[in-house]
This record gives C-alpha cells, structure tokens and sequence, in this order.
C-alpha cells in the first residue's frame, strides 16, 4: 500500500525572531480555535476542495496509508492540546492511517507537564524542538523567547510524559556566536542524547529583519556581531565531527540521527514521495503535481470558512523539473543518487554534468551512485548551483 505524509502548518508565534523568514505572524489566542477548525474542515473535505481548485490526485493515493504527520510552524505548541487532537481526529476520520510518526515542533518554554501528557496521548511521539543555541546571549540577541535554562526544564518534562523521539535545531550563524559558545553548545546538546539534530546555517536574506539589515550594511539586531561565512562553515564542520563522533549517522546535508531515529517524515520530502499539506502556506505533493496554500492564515480561514480552498499556486512538473528535484533533493541525502536509474527514468545522459564536479572534488562516485564529498558538504550550494546549470 502506498504510503502518504501529511503536513499540517500552524503559522503562529509568541514573537518573531530577528533571523526569521517564515510566513508566521504573532497573533491573539482567539485565533487559534478558528484556525484549527478551518484545518479540519479543510482535511474533512480535501476531496471536493481539490476537485473545485484543479488539483489532481493520482489514482494510487486513493487508498494510500497515512504514516507520517508533521506539525510545523510557527510554534504548534502553543495551540491547544484539544487544537491538535481535533486535527488528528480529522486524519484518521479521513484517511486510512498507520501512524508510525507524529511530530510536534515545539519551542521549549511552551512546554508544560499536562499538555505534554496529553500530546502523547493525542498520539504525538516525536517532538522537534526549535532550541537554536544553548547561550542566553546569542538567544536573546535573536530575539528567542527560551533561554538555556528553559530547555533543561523542558527536556525531561518530555521524556517522563512518554516522548522518545526528540529532535533538536541549532543555527550556525547566529550573531554572537564564536567557536567557545558553538562548541558549548554542541557539548550541552550532546550531553542531553536528542535521538535526532538538525544544524541550520543563518541564512541572510531579505525575508527576515536581521537578514535585511545585513543586507543593507545596518547593525541593528547585532548585524555586527553575525560570525563570517567561513566561520560559519567551520562551526558546520565542528557539528559534522562531534555528532559523528557521538554516534549520529549524518543522513542530510543538515540532519543527523542515532540510527533508526532518521525522521520518517521529511525523508519523503527528499525522496519526492507523495504529501499532503493542510493549513495557511502548507505545501503539497503528489507525485506530479505541486501545489501550495495561500500564506495569510486570516484570509485562509476565510477561505475555507465558505468552502473555497485559497490555492496559490498549482504546478504540474515537467520532465526537466522533475528530474532537477531528483538530483537537488537526492543529492542532499548523504547516500547520493542512483545515476544510473535516473538516466533511465528520464531518458537522459549525466555523466557531463557530474565529471567536472567529481573532477574537482565535490562529489564521489561509487559504481553508478554519486554522492556529494563529505569534506565539501558546507559549500554543498555552490555544489547545487554548479549542478543546475
Ligand atoms: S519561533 Fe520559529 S517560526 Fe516563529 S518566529 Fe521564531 S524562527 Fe520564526
């Protein structure tokens, strides 16, 4: 039976922080009750809203399995346990579900005893938790609510409710931080045996306050302080060893787990594997089709509230990009892409685009899989840049 991944987006914050470019707005808690219920009318009824926006799902997905759901955000923690299971009530009404993984992404001072209990029984039993850095000045400098202390309360709040699955994100990058603190951090993270991490470099764009000012030359947001781009990759470098070196198997350029532990869900993102998203701004995929949800939560609501889904942008993919997705998308897993199956599916020759690469190094080629270096994964961009010409 073929499998399916749902994704389900809560665009809310208690702040933004100054590195932010998601679509995510701070907004009242009465907003939450409406939302939720807008996402379960939209799960409910996916059927009839797809056929009304154009949107064709393929046969084979009719009697898919539902195994994989993502809470994403935004902080979903901040909903009500209630908000939540309302949803996942929803899933299983209207699919045929095997839930093997039910992630939270949860910002640590969200997190309480109660509603941890009730996550879990909610059926929730993966928690990704946004932690960023274990120093209190480079948090508050990024405008975090959480400080260091706040994620060694919540860490075992969510293992004595049952949570055996926790995955933590650091950012490189952020300002303040030098070598001592990346190095610290990467200690204390250790120290605390997340079964999964995810490394995030900064990333410096118009999207996001601090990105902006950097971009402008301004030192608001301690722009000043934003370590270099070499710095960067160093601090890259250092999490590619010590998680090595405890016991994480580096599965995707920015993700790292104890074995099993590879996070079931975003696997199918970088194998083109069918999902589908509900909510505000939530993409989906269904193995030809892409296709993405109006970003403004008020005006999805409002949508939904009187049976229109807000599709912005429906795209059916072409030959050639589909096969860019599979080379992008492929070569971010650490165990590269199977060239010669590629060249079948697409009916094409690749070999003159990997040989300069492999030739100055940036990726190695074992028989017919090509995988980027292991030494060249900080730069693994310029890599994809190169690759897309
Ligand atoms: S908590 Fe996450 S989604 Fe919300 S503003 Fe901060 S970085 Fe953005």
């Amino acid at each position: 039976m073929r499998k399916l991944g749902i994704y389900v987006q809560v665009p809310f914050c208690q702040t933004k922080c100054t590195y932010c470019n998601f679509h995510t707005g701070v907004v009242s808690t009465a907003r939450f009750a409406p939302y939720a219920e807008a996402v379960c009318r939209e799960i409910r009824e996916y059927k009839a809203f797809y056929t009304v926006t154009g949107v064709t799902l393929p046969e084979s997905l009719d009697d898919a399995e539902v195994d994989t759901v993502y809470f994403g955000g935004g902080t979903p923690s901040l909903l009500d346990t209630v908000h939540l299971q309302s949803m996942l009530d929803a899933i299983r009404e209207s699919f045929a579900t095997d839930l093997a993984e039910v992630t939270l992404e949860a910002d640590p001072e969200t997190i309480e005893r109660e509603k941890a209990a009730a996550w879990v029984r909610a059926g929730i039993n993966r928690v990704s938790f946004g932690l960023q850095s274990f120093s209190d000045k480079e948090l508050v400098a990024a405008g975090r609510m959480h400080r260091r202390a706040d994620i060694y309360r919540a860490v075992p709040i969510l293992r004595e409710a049952g949570i055996r699955n926790i995955s933590f994100d650091l950012i490189a990058g952020l300002p303040h931080q030098t070598k001592e603190s990346w190095r610290q951090s990467l200690d204390e993270l250790g120290a605390l045996a997340p079964e999964h991490v995810s490394v995030y470099l900064l990333e410096i764009d118009e999207g996001s306050r601090l990105g902006k000012e950097l971009l402008q030359g301004g030192g608001r947001y301690s722009a000043g302080a934003v370590p270099t781009e070499d710095e960067m990759a160093e601090f890259y470098e250092m999490a590619q060893e010590a998680l090595g070196a405890g016991g994480y198997h580096h599965y995707e350029i920015s993700n790292w787990a104890k074995p099993g532990f590879e996070s079931k869900h975003n696997l199918k993102y970088w194998r083109r594997e069918a999902y589908l998203g509900f909510g505000a701004g939530a993409h989906s995929f269904s193995g030809t089709e892409r296709w993405a949800n109006a970003h403004d939560a008020a005006a999805y609501v409002n949508a939904v509230q009187g049976g229109r889904l807000p599709v912005e942008q429906v795209e059916t993919l072409t030959v050639e990009s589909a096969l860019e997705e599979e080379l992008f998308l492929g070569l971010r897993q650490l165990d590269g892409i199977d060239v010669s199956r590629i060249e079948r599916d697409y009916g094409v020759a690749l070999a003159a685009r990997f040989d300069p690469l492999a030739a100055a190094g940036f990726v190695e080629r074992e028989g017919s899989v090509v995988r980027l270096a292991p030494a060249r994964l900080s730069v693994s961009n310029e890599v994809f840049v190169e690759l897309m010409r």
